[in-house]
């Protein structure tokens, strides 16, 4: 099938026959990635591997540090709040949809967040004017949702926070690896891999390394990002097969030609998606501004709603799932990450031809 799902999502071919033909056998060892202890030599190369893979492909600088952890995103936005700051600090939000507004509510329980703007009155279908925001002095971070899984809204430029002390914070976790970012912009990027980059169950921070130590006393030893990187992600079990999937992941985006020609290839599914959105005289509609548009998850509705279920059982026909919007907002999303095949979104377009033509009868 095509699987348009926002996450856990569709993975590489390639990647997948790579782990099955491994699958009992570790390169020759005897056992399987599952069985092998985490302080072995063999999954330490594993994840030493995976972790330099992926600072070729982000360009990450010798002096951040990239961390292996658990819990999802979600826990990374309690996470944020307690290394970042003391409970009284002040750090400003930026809203732009769902996830972003899930971490500011997070955060409020360890911090005092201030959300200064929001696109919830507008349905979360825009980004700011960087110039129009106005940043809380002496703010600790200033926290972004980089992509909005659910409303489609994603970030093309980054805001720079107001003085050298604060830094940049992005959740990531739906457009990881999708393009390439200059990481020196940010104090903290989070990332649940789910989406681009493995399976769920593996969440990926990279942290400027001075904002490490200085967590607030409280914090659990699991959220301490200092912990973590003083045991280089191993401070307890991690989760090992889901490392070692993200890093057949980011081999096989090294090996496409890094971060440059996978930008490539989504500008142009994601073009041909908009393009034959917009091109339906309004018989379907993505509500999100143009310039703000999501390379990763495209939201959109049907000018009339009850061809929605149809919409979906002529997909379901031609073996593609997974289109219904999220049960927050309805309508339809096709997230068409870095795994989902060109030949996939052509053959959705296919299937709006002819639902399409088929609704104006
Ligand atoms: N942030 C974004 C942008 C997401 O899309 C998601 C999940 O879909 C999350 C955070 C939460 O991630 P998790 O389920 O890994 O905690």
């Amino acid at each position: 099938v095509f699987n348009f799902a926002a996450g856990p999502a569709t993975l590489p071919e390639n990647v997948l026959l790579k782990a099955q033909s491994e699958l009992y056998n570790w390169r020759g060892c005897g056992m399987s990635v599952m069985e092998m202890s985490h302080r072995g030599k063999e999954f330490l190369s594993i994840i030493q591997k995976a972790e330099s893979d992926l600072r070729t492909l982000l360009n990450i600088p010798s002096d951040y540090t990239v961390l292996f952890l658990q819990g999802g995103a979600t826990t990374q936005f309690a996470s944020v709040p307690l290394n970042l700051c003391k409970p009284d600090d002040v750090v400003d939000y930026v809203v732009t949809g769902s996830w972003g507004d899930k971490a500011l509510k997070e955060a409020a329980k360890y911090s005092n967040p201030k959300s200064i703007w929001s696109g919830k009155s507008e349905k979360y279908t825009k980004i700011p004017n960087f110039e129009s925001l106005e940043q809380t002095p002496g703010a600790k971070y200033l926290h972004i949702c980089a992509n909005e899984t659910i409303h489609g809204v994603e970030f093309k430029a980054y805001p720079t926070p107001a003085t050298e002390n604060e830094v940049l914070v992005a959740d990531m976790s739906s457009n990881f690896c999708s393009k390439p970012v200059d990481v020196t912009k940010f104090g903290v990027i989070y990332a649940g891999a789910q989406k681009n980059v493995g399976p769920s169950g593996v969440t990926i921070a990279i942290v400027r390394s001075d904002l490490i130590g200085s967590a607030q006393p409280s914090t659990p030893v699991m959220l301490d990002w200092k912990i973590h990187a003083d045991n280089n992600s191993l401070y307890n079990t991690p989760p090992c097969y889901g490392i070692y999937m993200c890093g057949l992941v980011f081999e096989d985006l090294v090996e496409q030609g890094g971060l440059v020609e996978v930008e490539k290839k989504n500008v142009k599914k994601a073009s041909i998606l908009y393009d034959a959105i917009d091109e339906s005289n309004g018989f379907f509609r993505c509500p999100v501004e143009k310039s703000v548009r999501s390379l990763m998850n495209v939201p959109f509705t049907l000018a009339k709603p009850e061809l929605e279920a149809e919409f979906v059982k002529e997909a379901a026909k031609e073996k593609m799932v997974q289109l219904k919007g999220h049960r927050s907002v309805g309508g339809m999303r096709a997230s068409i990450y870095n795994a989902m095949p060109l030949a996939g979104v052509e053959k959705l377009i296919l299937v709006f031809a002819r639902v399409g033509i088929s609704g104006f009868k």
